[in-house]
């Protein structure tokens, strides 16, 4: 008995050392991570109220442009308190790595998830979801016969036709990149200068305002990304749903490398204070949940092969994806922009 009571202090007072241990350390009690995310809010807030609610991990979410936020990064250097990267593009995953903002993880969830044409190879970023950037054509005006790739956009039948817009946006920067490593630099400079000379006009707005303007009887053909059109067809805004119903998607290249895809991912930030959080965070951005969500709620592709599409981006179809490794899209990316700049594509 007597033996048990001082095992029992020894233990009491063991205890209360440890979890005044603790309460000294204070930031130790509440578990979180910092994320900076170029996705808008509304696009990933529902996604890690869940993650809060499975693992106990708050998450602090600043939202922002992609650039800017990768220059923030730079400037707050070793004392940033970001842990993870979120952005919508493999090219400034790519880029956040040149600069030495981000360093790898090994994680054979995210090995086993995600197919290694979608993620670095040597674990510097992990893609997300996939974002098709198809062709597009006016039902009324376009026999869909008439199309078949890229390639044959700069065809002089589609003069004053083309809508696309401009080549500051890293998604079409992404695509010429694309076209740069599968068909060379000198035919993709050529491509571009055609692809320019059958413009509608000169390029402005998102990929939204191409879709409205292809609507409006502005042009017949747009490239953008299918997330945007699965956007305004489930839209509140009638006049919205109205304008993508008068186009449907071309899956170009469908015999040859495949529709351009891009991703949206995220990387670690180097000397991460909650590196731990953050690869749970990454992972959970993986789990079925979260690949479910972004098809439902985003329009976007899952990652994950074995993922269900959700039924309207079921309608557009089985298609073709560029096997294209995502690094190169970054790797070409400054090639991309200088070649589009010469071809007069603003
Ligand atoms: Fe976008």
């Amino acid at each position: 008995m007597r033996k048990a009571g001082i095992f029992l202090s020894i233990w009491l007072g063991l205890s209360v050392t440890l979890i005044t241990g603790c309460s000294d350390n204070g930031k130790d009690e509440v578990q979180e991570v910092n994320l900076y995310s170029a996705r808008i809010e509304s696009l990933i807030k529902p996604l890690l109220d869940e993650f809060t609610e499975e693992t106990g991990i708050k998450v602090n979410l600043v939202t922002g442009n992609a650039d800017e936020l990768l220059q923030r990064l730079q400037n707050e250097g070793r004392n940033t308190p970001a842990d993870m990267l979120l952005t919508t593009d493999a090219g400034r995953l790519h880029r956040a790595m040149e600069v030495d903002l981000v360093e790898p993880v090994e994680s054979e969830i995210l090995q086993e998830r995600i197919p290694s044409s979608y993620r670095h190879p040597e674990g510097y970023w992990f893609g997300l979801s996939l974002r098709a950037r198809p062709i597009m054509y006016v039902k009324d005006r376009v026999d869909p016969a008439e199309l078949s790739t890229y390639e044959a956009l700069v065809d002089p039948r589609w003069k004053n036709r083309i809508c696309v817009r401009s080549s500051s946006n890293i998604y079409n920067q992404s695509m010429v990149a694309s076209m740069i490593v599968a068909n060379g630099e000198a035919a993709t400079e050529e491509w571009a200068k055609g692809l320019v000379a059958n413009f509608a006009r000169s390029p402005q707005g998102g990929d939204r305002d191409q879709i409205s303007a292809a609507a409006a009887g502005q042009c017949d053909i747009v490239i953008a990304n299918t997330y945007y059109l699965a956007g305004m067809l489930t839209s509140n805004d009638p006049s919205e749903r109205e304008a993508a119903e008068k186009l449907a998607i071309f899956w170009p290249n469908q015999d040859g490398r495949g529709v351009h895809i891009n991703v949206s991912g995220a990387a670690i930030i180097k000397d991460a204070k909650h590196r731990d959080n953050a690869i749970k965070l990454l992972e959970f951005l993986t789990s079925d949940t979260a690949q479910h969500w972004y098809a439902e709620a985003n329009g976007e592709f899952p990652v994950r092969a074995d993922i269900e599409k959700g039924e309207l981006l079921e309608q557009w179809g089985e298609f073709r994806a560029d096997p294209l490794d995502m690094d190169k899209l970054g790797e070409y990316n400054a090639d991309a922009l200088r070649l589009m700049d010469r071809a007069g594509w603003q």
